[in-house]
């Protein structure tokens, strides 16, 4: 003879109110400088981490003079050299470095005030004697932003782009790419007292292949009206 189980009536709720839960998650920073909810890929290298960060207080805009994401990160890992962020040709976003550590991505930078004609006195003459490594001594003395930002005071990301030297061009953005440079650039405007501008170009504040850093952020105008939140 068949036996049987009622297992009792189940309930369940209408069609309608069963569809995935989708929630609404704030972006954070985590613990470990790590951007949370933002949809980014994490590709840790202990060796662009070069010690506390401080503030921050600016952004550095780059481009990687190469044509793919993994020549970045490679290059990232064998000269220390590097951004906390990577932004890939499709728009994805890859987080190197904790953003509580100072990467090596400004090195040494030219006089504010020689690049934008505002040194007093006889400030410029006595620049002018110095070498590029003696005037980054003189600028570092200087309170930001007075002078530009440097290694241990900036957040550094980079885009993928070739440098087309015989065209003296860069590769320009793709959508993706700008798409994405703006919603991070809005998560670091949320979480940092940086605006735009304090999002400086590379090859604007040192000595850098000219556009390196243009056309790349578009400036406050570029950001999202609110700062868009992954659904999950
Ligand atoms: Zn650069």
């Amino acid at each position: 003879m068949h036996k049987s189980f009622h297992v009792g009536r189940g309930y369940s709720s209408p069609a309608a109110e069963r569809q995935p839960v989708r929630l609404r998650v704030p972006v954070y920073i985590d613990d470990s400088g790590y951007v949370q909810n933002a949809g980014f890929m994490f590709k840790p290298i202990e060796k662009l981490e070069g010690g506390p960060l401080r503030g921050p207080i600016a952004i550095v805009m780059h481009r990687t003079a190469g044509s793919t994401v993994e020549s970045a990160l490679a290059a990232y890992r064998s000269s220390g050299y590097g951004t906390h962020f990577t932004i890939d040709k499709d728009g994805a976003i890859y987080q190197t470095a904790s953003l509580k550590q100072f990467t090596r991505h400004v090195g040494t930078i030219a006089p504010r005030c020689i690049r934008e004609g505002t040194c007093v006195g006889d400030e410029e003459r006595k620049l002018n004697l110095l070498s590029y490594k003696g005037k980054h001594d003189h600028e570092i003395r200087k309170t930001y932003p007075a002078r530009y930002p440097i290694n241990e005071d900036s957040i550094g990301i980079e885009v993928v782009a070739r440098h087309i030297p015989q065209e003296a061009r860069w590769d320009p953005a793709t959508g993706h790419q700008q798409e994405s440079v703006s919603r991070l650039i809005a998560v670091l405007f949320k979480e940092f007292n940086i605006t735009s501008s304090d999002t400086y170009e590379h090859d604007k504040i040192s000595y850098k292949t000219l556009g390196e850093g243009a056309g790349l952020y578009g400036g406050i105008d570029s950001l999202p009206v609110t700062l868009p939140e992954p659904i999950i």
